[in-house]
């Protein structure tokens, strides 16, 4: 198929917008004879005016001839199936034209001693590598199947991703229906994708996503969780929420909250984890980090805190009952998204922390100023406090306690060793809040 061909004059990517390290690995590509894109998201954000994350790179030489034009290179991946270039912390990730063929196709056919190429790039078996088309018919969405050609400066179009940009469509490459079974992960993309970039679905594509939403229940779970974190990281988790909802998707990620909230919309249940979201997007977009046991905690406090009171009502210490239906409720939802058990736990300890930090922001709360989940406990706190308007003089106590964590509370092992709070005073939470939280970042989305 001939693919739409943008020249330069005609669309508004400049070079300026990629950055140097991306530049010179296409350059260096192109002057080893290589052809050398920029696909993906990359030329998607560009062309919608927003600031990509990164540049995928893609090109016909093969990771070893990738390898061979720079030297500071690394081949990754099983099998080396990408090629990384290093410019100090900087990595551009290359990958070679595919064919349709999935990754785990292509990785038990290189367990069976089946190579698609020899080291000299000769093809041994040609389905795997593929042409510019089959990389851009593999991909999942028109928009995210465009390449920037860095020969000529012109934007490379084979499934009218251009039209669909320009008319703020997302639609899948192909049948809509086939792609969602074949990777279910996809529908969660679709909603990403949708949710951060404003916008609206085909018809075709809305219709698949309706009909094969329980797909879902086979998809990777680690792979759900890293879309699920991507999903809520991407600044428009809140509308993410509505659109899970409207789909059905929600109830497929989380089952035992989509029963907990039912088929209603617009309940107060749903106006919290509604809530619960828009706090998250706002904290983000003042740069603050949100990790995801604290995400978690927002979205599952509502139920949590229900399950816990009924607890609590038959006589249960109240914190430890939010810690154990918090772990409850996870060790089912791992059946659907693989959280990770320090997300787990970490989880468990903001919300059990809750009637500790809340009763006067004193001397009950002062003991958890040594543990690593504090500020987390504490952003729950104000999240509280701005959704019902109590516990606000706990929250004003708490803010002000230094946060000093333990040594063997350090995520950090380097100053574990060094001596962890030894010479340091901690800094409350209030001061700390300008410079944003010292909790890892998550994965960004
Ligand atoms: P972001 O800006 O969030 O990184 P992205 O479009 O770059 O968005 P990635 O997850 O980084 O998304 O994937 C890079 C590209 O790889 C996508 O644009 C798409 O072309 C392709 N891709 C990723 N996941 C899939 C998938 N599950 N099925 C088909 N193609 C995919
Ligand atoms: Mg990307």
């Amino acid at each position: 198929m001939e693919p739409v061909i943008v020249q330069r004059a005609e669309h508004c990517i400049s070079r300026q917008d990629v950055s140097p390290e991306a530049l010179k690995v296409l350059y260096g590509l192109k002057e080893a004879g290589y052809i050398a894109y920029i696909a993906g998201g990359g030329v998607r954000d560009l062309l919608l005016g927003r600031k990509p994350k990164d540049f995928d790179i893609v090109t016909d030489a093969t990771p070893n001839e990738v390898r061979r034009v720079f030297r500071n290179c690394r081949l990754i991946g099983r099998r080396f199936r990408l090629a990384h270039v290093f410019y100090g912390s900087i990595n551009i990730e290359v990958a070679t034209f595919r064919s349709n063929q999935e990754p785990e196709e292509e990785e038990a056919a290189a367990d069976r001693g089946l190579q698609r190429r020899s080291d000299e790039g000769v093809i041994l078996r040609d389905n795997l590598f593929g042409t510019p088309e089959q990389d851009a018919i593999r991909r999942d969405f028109t928009v995210n199947a465009l390449f920037y050609n860095i020969r000529d400066y012109s934007v490379i179009d084979y499934v009218g991703g251009l039209e669909d940009l320009k008319r703020r469509i997302l639609r899948f490459i192909g049948d809509p229906q086939v792609r969602c079974v074949e990777d279910p992960v996809r529908m969660i993309r679709a909603v990403r994708f949708a949710a951060a970039l404003g916008l609206t679905f085909d018809a075709a594509t809305e219709q698949a996503i309706r009909d094969q939403r329980e797909c879902l229940a086979l998809a990777n779970r680690s792979r759900l969780y890293e879309e699920v974190q991507k999903l809520f990281f991407s600044g428009a988790a809140q509308r993410a929420y509505e659109l899970l909802r409207e789909f059905g998707l929600f109830s497929m990620l989380f089952p035992e909250v989509g029963i907990w909230l039912g088929p209603e919309k617009g309940t107060p249940e749903c106006r919290r984890i509604s809530e619960a979201l828009r706090q998250v997007d706002e904290w983000r977009a003042a740069g603050r980090t949100v990790s995801p046991a604290l995400l978690f905690a927002l979205m599952f406090g509502g139920m949590h805190e229900a399950h816990a009171g009924e607890l609590a009502a038959q006589g249960q210490h109240k914190g430890l009952a939010l810690h154990s239906v918090t772990m409850q409720h996870f060790g089912g939802l791992t059946e659907r998204v693989q959280v990770p058990k320090v997300v787990r736990y970490r989880t468990a300890e903001i919300l059990a922390a809750q009637p500790r930090l809340s009763v006067d922001g004193g001397g009950r709360a002062r003991p958890l100023a040594t543990r690593a989940f504090f500020p987390e406990a504490v952003a729950y706190l104000e999240f509280i406090v701005r959704l019902t308007g109590e516990h606000r003089e706990a929250l004003a106590n708490v803010l002000a306690i230094p946060w000093d964590p333990a040594p063997d509370e350090e995520s950090d092992p380097d100053r574990r060793r060094r001596g962890g709070r030894r010479g340091r005073r901690g800094k409350s939470l209030r001061t700390r809040r300008g410079g944003g939280d010292s909790e890892t970042s998550a994965a960004d989305g």
